[in-house]
């Protein structure tokens, strides 16, 4: 039997990186992962994640953020326009005094750096390809039996392990979920015109594509969200008739769209746990919500709680308190709860709005966009909003004018 102070199920980007944050308070750790080490043999720009500016921050603090920034591709300009109305939106970087807007990172690349980054502690180990068969807590611990054969007793233990979480399920805390109603087709495309650094999203009547820029400037990474029956129709298209539909989708904004490989479609779902702590066990990230792509946000808010969680900890632990005290993990719980229904009540607001032909609304969503346009102060509010400059964040994402401000 082996005791730790902190077990972390999930080694995606969540669990590594509270790995990582948690990793200089000398905690000893222990990260369970049932799929196989991070490789970069897996980067292949399939699954791609736009990233913020307070993720990045976050990354940076713990050293990752140059190895994902290598083969990440950054974006200067967004455009967000409705197909069916004169509705339209532009955001630049400029006009941000910023060099960027955010990145589009591949995911793995993320876990790459992440998994790095920790071989430098001693005090983090990394367990692989494990089966967890059984996880019971007492008032003073909780017992993980890991296959068949390896019993751990851990202080803490927080699942970190996405939209299935078995830690979820195995401690029944209760889950709020709906179906959006929609698949998302993933896939690299070749475009015969440059991106320019620019995030595209055009909100279709079936759903929303968005056209993010890779590292090759004649090439995008797609996530064209529609409902299953239209998804069903496209995978089953042959790859010109894919290309045909895709081009007309995208109003041929970069010439011809080409598949560079095999799109994949990915089910969505809204899933929000209406607990996220049961005695010394906690949920962190998608395993404790999920949201529609469509803004980009999921990881950025995994990121965050993660931040969050791991800002709580270490006040105690230099503190010489308790880490697991009920108070801290309820206050975790209260503080990330509050930016995780935000964005699930405005990604639900979006994807009502933008999937609605009625001409009324239509008309309204085209004088409501523009107007936006127009308007400095509420474009500088949805701005913030989406380079994670806004909310209520952790001190290791803020921007450091405000970080100097709370010091
Ligand atoms: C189509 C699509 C596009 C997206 N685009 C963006 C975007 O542009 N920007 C953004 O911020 N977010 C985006 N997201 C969301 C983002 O991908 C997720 O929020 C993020 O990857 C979740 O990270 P995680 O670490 O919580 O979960 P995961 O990445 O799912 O990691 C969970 C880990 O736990 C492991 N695991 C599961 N069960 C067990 C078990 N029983 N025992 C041990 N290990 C286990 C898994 O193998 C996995 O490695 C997108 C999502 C989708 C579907």
């Amino acid at each position: 039997m082996q005791n730790v102070d902190v077990t972390i199920v999930g080694a995606g980007s969540a669990g590594l990186t509270l790995a990582l944050l948690l990793a200089p308070l000398g905690l000893s750790i222990v990260v369970l992962e049932q799929g196989g080490a991070p490789h970069s043999s897996n980067i292949n720009h399939q699954r791609v994640s736009a990233l913020n500016l307070a993720s990045m921050r976050v990354l940076s603090h713990i050293g990752a953020w140059p190895a994902i920034a290598a083969t990440a591709q950054s974006y200067n300009r967004m455009q967000v326009w409705d197909a069916d109305s004169f509705a339209r939106i532009e955001f630049d970087a400029k006009a941000e005094r910023l060099s960027e807007l955010g990145w589009i990172c591949d995911n793995e690349q993320v876990r790459v750096a992440l998994y790095q980054q920790l071989q430098q502690h001693s005090n983090v180990r990394l367990e692989f390809n494990c089966t967890i068969n059984s996880l019971a807590q007492s008032e003073r611990d909780v017992l993980i039996n890991i296959n068949q054969q390896q019993l751990l007793l851990s202080r803490l233990l927080v699942g970190a392990d996405g939209v299935n979480s078995m830690v979820r399920t195995t401690m029944q805390l209760p889950l709020t979920h709906w179906d959006y109603e929609q698949q998302a087709i993933v896939a690299t495309i070749d475009t015969t015109q440059p991106h320019q650094n620019t995030a595209r999203q055009v909100f279709l009547p079936t759903g929303p594509l968005a056209l993010l820029p890779l590292p090759d400037p004649q090439q995008c990474s797609i996530v064209w969200s529609c409902n299953p029956e239209r998804a069903a129709q496209l995978l089953a298209m042959p790859a010109q008739q894919f290309n045909q539909a895709l081009t007309a989708a995208s109003n041929s904004v970069l010439g011809v769209l080409q598949l560079h490989n095999d799109p994949k479609a990915f089910g969505l779902k809204m899933r929000y746990a209406s607990s996220w702590l049961r005695g010394r066990v906690v949920l962190v990230a998608d395993a404790a919500h999920s949201i529609h792509p469509l803004a980009g946000q999921g990881m950025n808010l995994g990121l965050m709680d993660v931040a969050a969680l791991a800002e709580l900890i270490s006040e105690y632990v230099n503190d010489n308190k308790d880490f697991t005290d009920n108070r801290l993990l309820r206050r975790y719980e209260r503080w990330r709860k509050a930016e995780a229904q935000t964005l699930i009540t405005a990604m639900e607001a979006f994807k009502r709005g933008f999937s609605n032909s009625q001409p009324l609304l239509k008309l309204v969503r085209a004088v409501g966009m523009s107007g936006i346009n127009q308007l400095p102060w509420l474009k500088g509010q949805i701005i913030a909003a989406a380079l994670g400059n806004s909310g209520d964040l952790p001190k290791l994402a803020q921007p450091q004018e405000k970080t100097a401000r709370s010091a």
